[in-house]
Order: C-alpha cells, then sequence, then structure tokens
C-alpha cells in the first residue's frame, strides 16, 4: 500500500481479497502496509485491477514456494523477544550452555559461567536426539525444571529442543524458546504442532535441506500462527569429511536477504570439535547473523553428549572477549 493510505483503503482490499475466498495476511511496518493475499490465488481478479484501487502502490506476485517468511511479504525485520533479550534487531545475541542437562549441578555451574562470560540466553535440552538407540537421551521433564530453575537463578531465559510433537505442551510450558533439531525439519506434524504452541521457536536447518526446503519448513510454523521464528543454521552434510558438518556461511546473508527471520549460526553442531568454534563463531557474526549458539561444559571429557565440541567456560569467555570486539568494529552490540 502507498504509505500514507488510508485505514478504509487498506480495509477495502482486504475485504475483496476476503471476498474471492482467500485470506489477507496484513502485515504493518513503520512506513508501508504490505498485504498478503493467501489461497488459490487462480480465482483472485487480475494483478493490473488490484493496482488501480485507491491506496494499493503495488501488486507483486511471490513466485517463490514460502510466502510468509518472505521478505517481500514482510519487508521489515521480525524481531524475536524474550524476557530482556531481543533477537533480530540488530544485536548479536550469545547463547550458550550445555548441550544437554546432566545433572542441577552440572547445569548450575555451567549456566553460571555462560551468564557471567555475556551470554544472554541459555541453552540445554532435556530431549536429546541421538543417533543410537542406546545413548543418553536426556533427562524429559526433570531436566526442564533444572532448567526453569537456573532461569530464576541466573536471570536468563532458555532455549530446549521438543522432538516429539506430544511433548510440545510439557517443553513450553517450561521453556521460553523452543527448538526444532535438524533431524526434525520435516516432521510437518511436529512444525504444525509447534505453529500454535505460543512460544518462539529455533529452526535448525535439516543437514541434507536446501534453503527452500528450510524457508518452507518455517513458512509451516509461520501458517499455524507462530510468527516467532529464529532461523539457525548448523551447517550441512557435504562431500568434506574433516569436520562433522559443513557451515553454510553463504546461507547466512542469502537467507538476510530472502526472508525476514532472524538467523543465527550454531558453530558447535556444524564444526564437531572444538578448535573449529571459535573461528566458526567469528564467521559468523562477521557474515551479518543475528547470533550463535555454543556448547559450554565444564568437564567436556565427562560430557554424556558432544564433549569433543564442547568449550570450556574460560574457552567461553576468551572467545566473548573477541566477539564484542568485533561486534564494536562491525557497529553490532553484542547482548
Ligand atoms: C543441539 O543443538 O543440541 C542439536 C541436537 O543440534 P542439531 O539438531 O543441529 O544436531
Ligand atoms: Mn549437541
Amino acid at each position: 500500500m502507498d504509505p500514507d493510505a488510508s485505514k478504509e483503503a487498506i480495509d477495502d482490499v482486504v475485504r475483496r481479497i476476503e471476498s474471492f475466498d482467500c485470506s489477507a495476511h496484513v502485515s504493518s511496518g513503520s512506513s508501508q502496509t504490505v498485504i498478503g493475499v493467501i489461497g488459490d490465488t487462480r480465482t483472485v481478479a487480475q494483478a493490473a485491477a488490484w493496482g488501480r484501487l485507491e491506496g494499493v502502490e503495488k501488486v507483486i506476485r511471490v513466485m517463490e514456494p514460502y510466502k510468509l517468511v518472505s521478505r517481500q511479504f514482510k519487508p521489515e525485520n521480525t524481531v524475536v523477544e524474550v524476557r530482556n533479550t531481543a533477537i533480530g534487531d540488530g544485536s548479536f545475541t550469545p547463547i550458550a550452555g550445555p548441550c544437554a542437562v546432566e545433572t542441577r549441578d552440572q547445569l548450575f555451574r555451567t549456566a553460571e559461567a555462560v551468564v557471567k562470560a555475556g551470554a544472554t540466553v541459555l541453552r540445554g535440552d532435556a530431549f536429546k536426539p541421538r543417533t543410537s538407540p542406546y545413548a543418553f537421551q536426556g533427562l524429559g521433564e526433570e531436566g526442564l525444571q533444572y532448567l526453569a530453575e537456573a532461569r530464576e537463578e541466573f536471570d536468563v531465559p532458555f532455549i530446549a529442543e521438543v522432538l516429539d510433537p506430544r511433548d510440545v505442551e510439557l517443553v513450553a510450558s517450561y521453556a521460553d524458546i523452543l527448538r526444532v533439531g535438524t533431524r526434525n525439519m520435516a516432521n510437518y506434524t511436529l512444525l504444525q504442532e509447534i505453529g500454535s504452541c505460543g512460544k518462539p521457536v529455533q529452526l535448525k536447518r535439516g543437514f541434507t535441506a536446501t534453503l527452500d526446503e528450510w524457508l518452507q519448513a518455517a513458512e509451516y510454523i509461520y501458517k499455524s500462527g507462530n510468527t516467532e521464528i529464529i532461523m539457525v543454521e548448523r551447517g550441512i552434510r557435504t562431500f568434506e569429511t574433516a569436520s562433522r558438518n559443513t557451515l553454510d556461511i553463504t546461507a547466512v546473508p542469502l537467507l538476510k536477504q530472502i526472508s525476514h527471520l532472524p538467523v543465527i549460526v550454531d558453530p558447535s553442531h556444524s564444526g564437531g570439535k572444538r578448535e573449529l568454534v571459535a573461528p566458526l563463531a567469528k564467521a559468523g557474526i562477521a557474515a551479518g547473523a543475528d547470533g550463535f549458539m555454543i556448547d559450554v561444559h565444564t568437564e567436556p571429557e565427562t560430557a554424556k553428549v558432544d564433549g569433543a565440541q564442547a568449550l570450556l567456560p574460560e574457552e567461553f569467555e576468551e572467545l566473548m572477549g573477541q566477539i564484542q570486539r568485533l561486534g564494536a568494529a562491525l557497529d553490532v552490540p553484542v547482548v
């Protein structure tokens, strides 16, 4: 719509869209309103006719298979707010914590260290997707209770993975942000369930997914009513075997151009090795990511999950110092 389109003109366009059995998605930015037409748009009158309506600036056909998460649809960045932290507002959000909650003590020691070093969101999982059915699967609800206690103790929101649509309500009753892991990116039942959970969600890229597939997965969540989505580039499976996965750094600026959703990097699960975490984290902030998520463990050698990629608290603190300096050079606040 024209920047100065009246409310009547906007309402009129919405009414006309609805008269074609389509629904209208109105997104009001600070400078302009964009009205999306959702449904079988073949039934809708010619674009040229819409262009002549009062208040309409231009008519764009979004050709991509994802619409709601596209920047054409919503030109302004989506900002996800949790407690005192905002993700996607131009700052860089450091998220850190243990891969899995193992004991209350382990969680608390790690949480204290990462918050002290500057992390503004705590990570820690109570449900772990393990390749081996014999491996540690997480503490379940007990783990979520410890995380909720740590949130109060250290005044920090937390994020936790949900594996099963039947657990969405449970995890959402504790966590500030839910995560869909790489293995579940294409679990459409889970995505739809999360769409109505009322909590922000991190959507990891499937390790074999193209950007198109990843964005369509986000579209499932958005379409189901949850607009607070954080995309996580966590590495993809390539021909290279020297690292666990290849962090697709190109995906960061590409996604920022194509979509309005915030995007963060996971240098831990992509590289899979401690010594790769800091370089990949720095590449992330330089490429324009809205944050990172890093595994930290006080005793990586005894970790029940992913010890090889966990940073020690002092290594995380050192990295945070470097990220602060990079942020200052790039004019990106690290909070
Ligand atoms: C994780 O973040 O703990 C995790 C399991 O990551 P991914 O789904 O990317 O493997
Ligand atoms: Mn892990």
